[in-house]
């Protein structure tokens, strides 16, 4: 059998190598609406205090708070949004909303709940402290205070708080673009007829929605034909239009197995072998500094590869730290067969038991065969070996992390 001229690299040295050649991209500055689950690239100094003026926390009266309980003259209204000309002298309050300004006078508010009005009289049924129900000016946050850091991602709370301080926009490190390209002249679209040998593009597919899933913008490339000047010209354009390229297919040991040779001619084929199962002849190249993932054409060996190698670069090349899937140790549920050579990774359904997370595999590992991911929510990550682990045996999973354990 023909053996590949490509060195087969271990799991560990190839993501390794990966994450050397895909770099975070430069930081630019995005609208408020093109924030969410963007990194921070800078750092944020609240120039303003929340809240801006002292204001009511509840609906109610404005009272000074040493007249204590009785009645007392109403003296005007106080509403959110403006300032009234109205002021608390001893012995009168003002009907204020939750939000307004305190007036002129008062320090403190009691809430309606306490109180009755009748006549242009209002009866304060309980005595109150200075401040009480008062936002301070500041109380949330001060003029000067750190409230976010480069590097923080950024979520709901963060962009409220962006928002809440006067900035419509920050710097942040942008969604990568990933082209993605499919290869391969037996593929059609979903929606067209198959001819004879032909199958549909489904990678194509799955992978933009793993990019997406990963914090990426995929930029759809269609199809190429196995033609070299096809594959070339589709190369080019996705690495012009993008800041990595991932494709699927054309990288076996076939006589129209193109990638490998194509990509060594334009650039750097940094490897061309894992040793892992599914997905061994995976190939990462970089054309012109940006990084080219060409994955393997099975269905699950592509989506393998790209959990364990694509989305990595992807969360870096966006300014993530955490670039890898948690890890967490489960107990098989049923014997599992694997491969004694390779390190093999098998979509599993990890669930508690007891203290216990239990995984059971999700039926044939056909590389094929896509419905052994339907439902994963962890790939078992099982060393070279005997290539088998009895029911009950200790293994590590990577937490996929779709659903919470239950
Ligand atoms: P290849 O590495 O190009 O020989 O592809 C390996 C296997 O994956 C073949 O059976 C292909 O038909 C299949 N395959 C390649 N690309 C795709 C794709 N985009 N969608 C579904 N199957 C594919
Ligand atoms: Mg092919």
């Amino acid at each position: 059998m023909p053996e590949s001229s490509y060195a087969m690299l271990a799991v560990d040295d190839a993501l390794r190598l990966v994450l050397t050649h895909a770099p975070r991209l430069t930081p630019t500055r995005l609208p408020l609406r093109a924030l969410s689950g963007r990194v921070l690239a800078e750092e944020i100094v609240s120039t303003e205090a929340i809240p801006p003026f002292a204001a009511a926390a509840k609906d109610g009266y404005a009272v000074l708070a040493a007249d204590g309980p009785g009645w007392r003259r109403l003296a005007g209204e106080q509403l959110a949004g403006y300032v009234s000309n109205v002021q608390v002298t001893s012995g009168s309050v003002v009907r204020i909303t939750t939000g307004s300004p305190l007036p002129p006078g008062a320090d403190a508010v009691v809430m309606v709940e306490q109180t009755q009005e009748r006549d242009g009289l209002v009866e304060i049924q309980t005595a109150v402290s200075p401040l009480a129900d008062v936002r301070p000016v500041g109380m949330d946050l001060a003029v000067g205070q750190r409230v976010l850091t480069a590097g923080q991602r950024l979520g709901p709370a963060e962009i409220g708080l962006l928002a809440s301080l006067g900035h419509e926009a920050a710097l942040v490190f942008p969604a990568p673009r990933v082209a993605v390209l499919s290869t391969g002249d037996e593929l059609r679209e979903p929606g067209d007829p198959l001819g004879p040998g032909q199958i549909r593009d489904s990678n194509r597919f799955s992978l933009m929605a793993a990019v997406q899933e990963a914090g990426g913008e995929p930029l759809d490339l269609g199809v190429a034909r196995d033609r070299p000047g096809e594959l070339e010209a589709r190369v080019r354009e996705g690495l012009q239009a993008a800041d990595t390229l991932v494709t699927s297919g054309g990288v076996s040991m076939g006589q129209l197995d193109l990638l490998k040779p194509l990509l060594a001619m334009q650039g750097a084929v940094h490897f061309g072998r894992v040793n892992m199962k599914p997905g061994k002849p995976l190939t990462f190249a970089t054309l012109a500094g940006k990084p080219v993932f060409a994955l393997p054409g099975f269905p699950v060996s592509s989506l393998v590869a790209f959990e364990l190698f694509v989305r990595p670069a992807l969360l870096q090349m966006q300014g993530r730290a955490d670039l890898t899937r948690p890890e967490v140790t489960v107990r098989l549920a049923h014997l599992v067969h694997h491969d004694p050579q390779r390190w093999e990774f098998v979509r599993a359904v990890v669930r508690r038991v007891g203290d216990d997370l239990v995984a059971a595999t999700t039926g044939s590992q056909s590389s094929g065969r896509l419905l052994s991911m339907v439902g994963a929510n962890a790939l078992l990550r099982l060393p070279p070996g005997a290539g088998e682990m009895p029911p009950g045996a200790a293994a590590t999973a990577l937490w996929l992390g779709n659903d919470f354990l239950h």
